[in-house]
């Protein structure tokens, strides 16, 4: 049974109607539940399945998106690369069909560099700071820190997405600074465009999703997951409601 807002379920059904149809979801926090240590991040039971039933579909486009880099995305969803669900990683920068940023510029990767040890510096203000490395950015993870050291890493991270040639996303205690504009929103539209889909279905929890739900069309139906400000016209409580999202369509 569904526990679902009926005029979802009928927004859902109508979307399904259409003769081609984007699904899009993000993956932290909408299809595997937030946990402290972001390697561990794992997919509920079934969804990713659901997610593969999909894309069998005739007419149905699959695509899970995220900030993660594509590598990593694959690795803690178990979707592969060459598959019939899309991957999109880097909030866009990379994805599995082909179309990646094609490797930094000299320019980029001295950003990156410089970026990097100054982001290590922070450990000065939490010892505990965790630090992932991408490919084109350097991401610091402030959940589980003392409020104080919080707000110093926060104030500090914050600052150093100032300078030239770095970006700034700030999500649920991540501040990401990336060499690479890239944003969830141009991600999704594209792979609409690329395939004339009729409506978008997209899930999301985070303010990096916010570009897709801002970009969305009447026909589309945003699902925001969780608490939070959102243009997204529908709402859910949390991940379990989402693969309930997906096991309906
Ligand atoms: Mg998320």
């Amino acid at each position: 049974m569904s526990g679902l807002p009926g005029d979802l379920v009928d927004a859902l059904a109508y979307a399904a109607s259409q003769p081609t149809l984007v699904v899009a979801t993000d993956f932290d926090g909408v299809l595997a539940p937030i946990v402290l240590d972001p390697m561990s991040s794992r997919p509920a039971e079934g969804t990713i399945e659901d997610l593969r039933r999909l894309a069998g579909r005739p007419g149905v486009h699959v695509a899970l998106v995220s900030g993660r880099d594509l590598a990593t995305l694959s690795q803690l969803s178990g979707v592969e690369l060459d598959g019939p669900v899309r991957l999109v990683g880097s909030h866009g920068a990379q994805t599995s069909t082909g179309r990646d940023w094609g490797g930094l510029t000299p320019s980029q990767t001295a950003v990156l560099t410089r970026l990097t040890r100054q982001v290590r510096g922070l450990r000065e203000s939490a010892r505990d700071l965790r630090i992932e490395y991408k490919p084109s950015a350097v991401v610091v993870h402030t959940r589980g820190l003392a409020e104080t050291a919080k707000g110093a890493v926060t104030t500090e991270a914050t600052a150093l997405g100032r300078q030239p040639g770095v970006h700034l996303k700030k999500g649920k205690d991540v501040i990401e600074l990336t060499v690479v504009r890239a944003d969830k929103g141009t991600a999704v539209m594209d792979l609409a465009a690329e395939v004339s889909a009729d409506a978008v279905v997209y899930l999301g929890d985070d303010a990096t999703d916010e570009d897709v739900f801002e970009r969305m069309g009447p026909r589309d139906v945003g699902i925001k997951v969780g608490p939070g400000p959102t243009a997204a016209r529908w709402r859910v409580d949390g991940p379990a409601e989402a693969a309930q999202v997906l096991r309906r369509l």
